[in-house]
């Protein structure tokens, strides 16, 4: 049996396809898009995130404005800005990228966006509404991986699923989007006992542990389904939290790193602008 390589790249170019007439409408008529960026210093991760981000809406003719703080910026400074933002009506999007110097407190931070412009849903009040089960933008990333999943041609209805890693960014909105599914969830983290016996019992396995090469053949049977979350540098080559070369060819169907998940995430940012915007459902 030959394993299915799933193609973020073809996932990523059809959700393009349909999201690109939807600004295109909405541009047409002069109205302009708008999307902000407040980072802090010049973190190497957060720069290559925010260019793929850039890159990402440029294809759709939208505006990305960067506002770059010292990581020593006053409180007071940077909420003036989102204040400003918040009522700009060009201004359709705040994103603020990690890391966040220390002197923030995280959630007092993201709770300063309007809900009605937090594409990457960071405020509590986005956070809940998923949790809830409303609509409403999702985390990026997980919102990427039920897409990978759905275009890929497999059913989440029913199936066992177990999601490796419970970040508020990654594992926890995703085990809440896989609920929505009606999908049976295991979320597995640093303390779970017997992690082989979790993954291997699943359907379907979701990694995001960011531990470059965590799981090998042994965490897998030839029906599994692997999504590869992780983006880590080993030996200077970009890898995934699977050891692709050692499972690949032993599973049922597995993304690769790059080229999986990876694509799909910055197309889905473009999503939840047009959920906020009342474009798309
Ligand atoms: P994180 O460090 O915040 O969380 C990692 C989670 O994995 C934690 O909950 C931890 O308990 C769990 N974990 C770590 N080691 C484990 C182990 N040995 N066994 C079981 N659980 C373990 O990371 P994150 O922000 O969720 O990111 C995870 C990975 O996904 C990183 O490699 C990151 O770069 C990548 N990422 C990729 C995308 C994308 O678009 N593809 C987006 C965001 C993050």
């Amino acid at each position: 049996m030959s394993s299915q390589l799933i193609k973020g790249k073809e996932i990523s170019a059809s959700i393009q396809s349909e999201l690109t007439p939807v600004i295109e409408g909405y541009l047409s008529s002069g109205r302009k898009i708008n999307i902000a960026i407040i980072y802090f210093g010049n973190d190497p991760s957060a720069e290559s995130y925010i260019k793929s981000k850039e890159k990402t809406f440029k294809k759709f003719g939208i505006a990305i404005n960067l506002f770059n703080f010292p990581e020593t910026t006053e409180k007071a400074t940077v909420l003036k800005k989102i204040h400003e933002l918040n009522t700009d009506p060009d201004c359709k999007g705040i994103m603020i990228e990690m890391p966040v110097p220390g002197q923030f407190d995280k959630l007092e931070l993201f709770s300063e966006i309007y809900p009605s412009k937090d594409i990457d849903c960071l405020t509590p009040y986005n956070y809940g509404r998923l949790l809830l089960g409303y609509p409403g933008p999702v985390p990026a990333t997980a919102g990427a991986v039920i897409e990978v999943i759905k275009r890929s041609g497999f059913e989440l209805s029913g199936k066992n699923v177990t999601v490796v890693g419970r970040s508020n960014i990654v594992g926890k909105p995703l085990a809440l989007l896989l609920l929505r599914e009606n999908s049976t969830v295991t979320v597995c983290h640093t303390k779970t006992k017997n992690l082989p016996e979790k993954t291997k019992q699943a359907d379907i396995v979701v990694v995001s542990a960011g531990k470059p090469k965590l799981l090998g053949e042994e965490y897998f049977r030839k029906e599994s389904i692997v999504i590869d979350v992780g983006i880590n540098f080993l030996e200077g080559k970009l890898c995934g939290d699977v050891d692709y070369d050692n499972v690949s060819e032993k599973v049922k169907a597995i993304t690769p790193v790059p080229g999986g998940v990876g694509p799909v995430t910055s197309i889905f940012l473009i999503k939840n602008l047009t959920v906020l915007m009342g474009l798309s459902k």
